[in-house]
Parts: structure tokens; C-alpha cells; sequence
């Protein structure tokens, strides 16, 4: 058997391969690409076309693909076999530099909000060599970017590649100032921890809510659920363990840094964690993720479910986007300096993302926004709808003294001057223990928690990386134009922690007396849900602020507006079809026949003894024929609601018209449906339980 080490990458067209493959000349100026975000010089193309061919063909590739990440949230690909016919009739294998660069799917049945009527109907392909090709099943997958003709985006890489060099931009301005002089670039990197539940193929498909929508619609709790917490870091079981190796080996094979694996919260809930990267390869990379996640449970006799709230009254899955700032030197710039002027580097760092979350709270929870990801935000098990920092109570007394002019308590007597005084030391590990944070410094990053199982890590990271680049654009124009640097750039931090400090809440996050606090006296936004929150994608300041910095167009932001609201529609409007359709089909005739056989139990035993007591079936019988006409008419009330939602053409106005109506309709109809499912002989109910499908791994 082979060594880790040997298998690691080995399906992946990385810097090894480069190096071995490509002559030298071709190798420097990709890398220079790769490292340095500069453009590709069109020469290279043809030579890395001919180097992957033949390594592709070398590890049994036959096809290749542009792999890209359209707004449907997955990830997209069209496959072409290399064959090209040679004149003896038979074939030889071929791929250039053209095909590698540039690809025409027709895809035109990709959302795109509009904004393929108005320019062009075709959209386009481009390579993003900043992420390696790899190789899955028998085709070669090239990472790329999919915009429209006129250039723009289609898909969440190519908005995340320019959030990353706004960033850049202003980070560099910023460093320059502190004289740092060798650095040539700034990257943000991320480590997104992954959510997700295991459950029993056979007894999955039988239920239509979990195949048509990812999530169970019915259900009455099991007897047991997490309340022992005994599966937290518990014991894997052997099936799940075989899971897990697999899973493994295949994402190690890709290049994926697969690190971490455990027992969550929830019955049958699990978590991988990979060892952090740069933010473009991080979601490429945690997309891949989940798609072999699911791919490897089938094989198991298991479905992974991505969902976050898969089943009502245990937690669902999120996503951890752990996030930082890095010099291609290696500097973390998140993390706190040995010197004074590192330290004042690292505050002003900090500060950016202290004002960045304040200022653009509202597009962090729009990264967000999902229908599924609503049943979690603010139900006690995930952070709130409301975004707050957490510093912890070293630093918040740091920032405190700063703000103050004071002394700070763990430091010198004297007040702390930036630029001149050492931070005082503060203890690493004691900034991670709070849990209920959606945004938590931990140490040398900031872990941002709302971000549901199933979301793209790119919207995220778009929203972060641009609203920090913007924060240090402007902390860049006061610097560069300050006639004592020192006196400004304290100052201005100073003005940072005074105005925006309402952000910052080390306290419980899913007490309600915070979210009171919150919004009524510090002023934070609090979109509870979906439609709440995405209207204000187009707010003025927001609009600004991601034009400004060129990470989207205002028709981008137009178009994915409208998409992210249809894509909510579409979701509830399916699972109100999935609920009736499966209260018509499967829970009424199912409880109607056990009625039938309780009257005829009752018949039965009059029939032999004419004087029997029957009250437990006469009883249940009562109870569940009252609850069958209960079922019947909210079954009716849940399909008009849905043909009212349906017809209402606005996308914004039907989205608040589902979560107000749709949602409540359904809710009623589920109450009335897991009531008799209590009372309904187990043989008899249609489709597994809780029970079943929670401990049935
Ligand atoms: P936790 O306490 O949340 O379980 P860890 O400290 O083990 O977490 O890290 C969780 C994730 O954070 C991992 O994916 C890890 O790679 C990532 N991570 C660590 N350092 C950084 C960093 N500097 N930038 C981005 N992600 C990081
Ligand atoms: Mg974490």
C-alpha cells in the first residue's frame, strides 16, 4: 500500500508536477502568476496545455472540463474527451493552449438575473491558474472563472478573485507605510470547518422530503435525541470510521489538507476540518469537499446531508469560515507582533476588521442568507442573526485603554502609545471559549460561524475581504497624506474602537437579552431571515462600497439580488410541494387505512364478544379521524397558500409572502401530521421515523 505523502496530490497538477513537467522559463512565469496575482503571459498557455495533457493522460484522464461554480451554489461541469482524429482512423490526444484558457459552454440555462438577456446569451470560461487542476474520475478539471460576454460575473470565483485583490490593493498601501518593502503580495486565507450528517441509504429514499428537498418536512422527535450529549466527540462507529477513511484518502488525493474529523452535537452529525489555505483554493477546495463528502457515502450504503436543519429539534450544520491576512513572507497580519510597531501593524489590522463587520454587518448576513440557513440563525444552536465581534476580555481592555488614553492594567503604568510601547502580552488560548460569537478573534484569525452547511464559502469571503479592503482604503488615504504618522495612525485608531465598538460583545450571543441590547440600544441590524436580508444588497453604501472597490458591477449586484431571492422562493415553493404531495400520497391513506384496521379490530372483537371494552381503539380512532380531516384541510390551506405565493411575480414581495404564509402553513401541517404519526402503529406509518433514521447508522 502506498505512504500518505505519496498519495497526497498525486491526482492533482500542483507545483511538483509544474516543476517537473514544464521547462523553466514556463514554470517562472506561471508561478509568478500563481504567487503574485499578475496577469498570465498568453506564451505559457500552450506549454502548461500540453504538460497537463499528458500528465492527465498519464493518470487515465480521457476528458477534460472548465470546472466553475455558477450561482446555483454547486459547481458546474461539461466534459470534452481529448480525441481528435488522425487521418490512419484512429485517434491521438489533444489539448491547447486555447482550450485550456478559455472554454464557450452553452450554458445558458444558468441563473444569471437578467443579465444574460440584456448583453449576451453565451457565457464563457477562463482558466484561474491561482488553483490547480486536478483530476476527478477519468477527467482533468480545470478550475475557472464564468462570466457573460460583456465580462460579467456569472459565478462566485470571479467576484472572490477580485475581493481578494481589493485586499491585496489596500493591504499593500498599508504595509508600505509601515516600511515593510519585501512583501509582494497580501492574501487572505481561510480553514472552513464542515458540518454534516450521515444517514442510511435504504431508509432515505424513502422518504421524499429528504430526496426532493435535503431535509425531512415530517417527523415526530425520537424518544431520544441529543440531550445526553453523549455524541460529541464520541466514539466513531466502524461504518462511519470506513466513511471517514475513504472520504479521506479521496479528498487527500486532491490536494486537500483534510485534517480534523469528529462526532458532533447532533445524532448521526460529523465535522471535517481541513488545514487552512489561500481563499481561492479553500473554495474550490471546500466545494469539492462536500461534492466528494456525498459521492463516497453512497458507496457506504449512507447519504451525507448538507442541509442545515435536516431535522427539527436537534442542531443543525453549519460551517466555521476561519479567516486571516498573510504576506507572501509569511507574516500573519492578524496576529499580535513581537515589536511595538508590529503591534501597532497588528491594531491597525485588527481595527480594519473591527470597522469592516461594523460597517457592512448587513452583507455579512447576506453571505449568508439561505432558506435553509434561516432555521438555524438565532434558533440557540447557531450564532443569532445578529453579527457581533468577539475579542475577548484581554484585548477589549487593550482596546479600552487605547480608546481612553488610559493605563492599561496589565501593562506599563503609562498610557499606551502606538508605535512606541510593546503590547502588553495577552494569552492566546483564552480567546476561543466562546462559543455563541458569530465572528470570534481566536488568537491570529477571526472565525466568522454563521455560514450555513451548504453555503459557498466565496459569498462570505467576497462580502469580508471587501468590506476590509474598503476599511483600509481609507485608513490608507489618511496615512499617506499625514504629516506625523505616529500621531495619525493612533488617532485613528482611537476613532475606530470610539465608533465602532457597539460591534463588539463578548457575552452569550444567543441570550435574548443581548439581541434587545443589540438592536435597541447599540443600533445593530438584525435580518432575521432570507428575505429580510437581501433587499439590502442593493442599499447605497453597500452598492458603493463593492463598485468602489471593483469586486461587482451594479448589475452583478442587480442580478445576484434577484437570484439569491429566487433561489429562497424556489426552495420553500419546492417544500410545500414535497409536504402535500407526501400528506396526500403517503400520511393520509397510511392513517386512513390504520383507521380502517382499528374499526375492524373494534368489529372483530364485538363480533366474539359483544360486550368487549374497545376504548383504546375506539379512542385512538376518535382522535385520529378528527386528525385525518385536520391533516386533509391543512393540506388544502398549505396548496391554495402555494398557488397564491406562485402567482405573485415580484421576487421580493413573494419572498415575504412565503416566509409569512408558506411557512406557517406548513408548520401547521406538519404539527397536525407528527401528532398522528404518535399515534399510528409503527408498521403503519409510511416512511421511517426520527428514530430510525437518527440512530440508524
Ligand atoms: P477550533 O478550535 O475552532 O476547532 P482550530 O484552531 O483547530 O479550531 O482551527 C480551525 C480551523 O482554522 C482549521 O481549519 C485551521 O486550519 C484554521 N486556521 C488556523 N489558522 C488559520 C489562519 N491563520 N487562517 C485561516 N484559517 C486558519
Ligand atoms: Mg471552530
Amino acid at each position: 500500500m502506498k505512504q500518505l505523502p505519496e498519495t497526497f496530490g498525486s491526482l492533482v497538477f500542483d507545483d511538483r508536477v509544474m516543476k517537473a513537467m514544464l521547462p523553466a522559463k514556463i514554470y517562472q512565469s506561471l508561478r509568478h502568476t500563481i504567487d503574485e496575482n499578475v496577469s498570465l503571459d498568453p506564451s505559457v498557455a500552450n506549454a502548461v496545455a500540453a504538460a497537463m495533457k499528458e500528465w492527465a493522460v498519464k493518470n487515465g484522464a480521457t476528458h477534460f472540463t472548465h470546472w466553475f461554480q455558477p450561482l446555483t451554489g454547486i459547481t458546474a461541469e461539461k466534459h470534452d474527451s481529448f480525441i481528435s482524429p488522425a487521418p490512419d482512423g484512429g485517434v491521438i490526444m489533444e489539448f491547447s493552449g486555447k482550450e485550456l484558457i478559455q472554454g464557450e459552454p452553452d450554458a445558458s440555462s444558468f441563473p444569471s438575473g437578467g443579465l444574460r438577456a440584456t448583453f449576451e446569451a453565451r457565457g464563457y470560461t477562463a482558466w484561474d491558474p491561482t488553483s490547480y487542476a486536478f483530476i476527478k474520475g477519468k477527467t482533468l478539471c480545470i478550475p475557472t472563472a464564468f462570466c457573460a460576454y460583456g465580462g460579467e460575473a456569472l459565478d462566485k470565483k470571479t467576484p472572490l478573485l477580485r475581493s481578494m485583490q481589493a485586499l491585496n490593493r489596500q493591504a499593500m498601501r498599508i504595509l508600505k507605510l509601515f516600511g515593510n518593502t519585501d512583501v509582494k503580495c497580501v492574501k487572505t486565507s481561510v480553514g472552513p470547518e464542515q458540518e454534516y450528517f450521515l444517514i442510511d441509504r435504504e431508509l432515505y429514499k424513502q422518504r421524499k422530503d429528504l430526496v426532493f428537498t435535503g431535509r425531512t418536512l415530517f417527523g415526530a422527535p425520537a424518544p431520544k435525541g441529543q440531550e445526553l450529549d453523549d455524541h460529541y466527540f464520541g466514539v466513531i462507529k466502524p461504518r462511519v470510521q470506513a466513511y471517514m477513511e475513504e472520504l479521506n484518502e479521496e479528498l487527500w488525493k486532491l490536494g486537500i489538507l483534510a485534517k480534523t474529523e469528529h462526532n458532533e452535537v447532533a445524532p448521526s452529525q460529523h465535522e471535517l476540518a481541513p488545514i487552512y489555505t489561500s481563499t481561492n483554493v479553500a473554495a474550490d477546495h471546500n466545494q469539492l469537499t462536500m461534492e466528494i463528502m456525498q459521492k463516497v457515502a453512497l458507496k457506504h450504503g449512507l447519504v451525507c446531508l448538507l442541509h442545515e436543519k435536516p431535522f427539527a429539534g436537534v442542531n443543525g450544520s453549519g460551517k466555521h469560515n476561519n479567516w486571516s491576512i498573510a504576506t507572501d513572507t509569511g507574516v500573519n497580519l492578524l496576529s499580535p507582533g513581537e515589536t511595538p510597531y508590529e503591534n501597532a501593524q497588528f491594531l491597525l489590522f485588527l481595527c480594519a476588521v473591527i470597522k469592516a463587520v461594523d460597517d457592512y454587518q448587513d452583507l455579512l448576513r447576506i453571505a449568508v442568507a439561505t432558506a435553509g440557513n434561516d432555521h438555524r440563525l438565532g434558533a440557540n444552536e447557531a450564532p443569532p442573526a445578529v453579527v457581533s465581534i468577539f475579542l475577548g476580555d484581554e484585548l477589549t481592555a487593550i482596546l479600552e485603554a487605547i480608546e481612553k488614553d488610559e493605563p492599561y492594567s496589565g501593562a506599563e503604568k503609562e498610557t499606551l502609545r502606538l508605535g512606541v510601547h510593546a503590547l502588553p502580552k495577552f494569552k492566546k488560548d483564552a480567546t476561543d471559549r466562546n462559543r455563541t460569537s458569530p465572528f470570534a478573534f481566536t488568537g491570529n484569525k477571526f472565525e466568522f460561524r454563521m455560514l450555513g452547511s451548504a453555503n459557498s464559502i466565496s459569498c462570505t469571503n467576497i462580502m469580508l475581504n471587501a468590506a476590509v479592503a474598503e476599511s483600509l482604503r481609507i485608513y490608507a488615504d489618511r496615512l499617506e497624506t499625514a504629516d506625523d504618522f505616529e500621531t495619525a495612525l493612533h488617532e485613528m485608531i482611537r476613532k475606530t474602537i470610539k465608533d465602532h465598538k457597539r460591534i463588539l460583545f463578548n457575552g452569550n450571543g444567543y441570550d435574548d437579552a443581548w439581541i434587545k441590547e443589540a438592536t435597541e440600544e447599540r443600533g445593530l441590524c438584525n435580518l432575521r431571515t432570507t428575505p429580510d436580508a437581501i433587499p439590502h444588497l442593493l442599499d447605497k453604501k453597500n452598492m458603493e462600497m463593492l463598485i468602489s472597490n471593483k469586486v461587482f458591477t451594479e448589475a452583478e449586484l442587480r442580478s445576484r439580488h434577484e437570484i439569491t431571492l429566487e433561489n429562497y422562493n424556489k426552495a420553500v415553493l419546492i417544500e410545500a410541494n414535497t409536504m402535500a404531495d407526501m400528506a396526500r400520497r403517503e400520511i393520509l391513506p397510511a392513517v386512513s387505512g390504520y383507521c380502517g384496521k382499528l374499526a375492524a379490530a373494534v368489529a372483530a372483537k364485538k363480533a366474539v364478544l359483544p360486550g368487549a371494552a374497545c376504548g383504546y381503539e375506539t379512542e385512538t380512532l376518535a382522535s385520529l379521524g378528527e386528525l385525518t380531516d385536520t391533516i386533509a384541510q391543512r393540506t388544502a390551506e398549505l396548496e391554495a397558500v402555494t398557488a397564491k405565493c406562485r402567482a405573485i411575480d415580484d421576487v421580493a414581495e413573494q419572498g415575504f409572502a412565503i416566509r409569512d404564509a408558506l411557512l406557517s402553513a406548513m408548520d401547521a401541517l406538519r404539527e397536525g401530521c407528527d401528532k398522528a404519526e404518535t399515534m399510528t402503529a409503527k408498521e403503519d406509518w409510511p416512511f421511517p421515523t426520527y428514530g430510525d433514521l437518527l440512530f440508524g447508522v
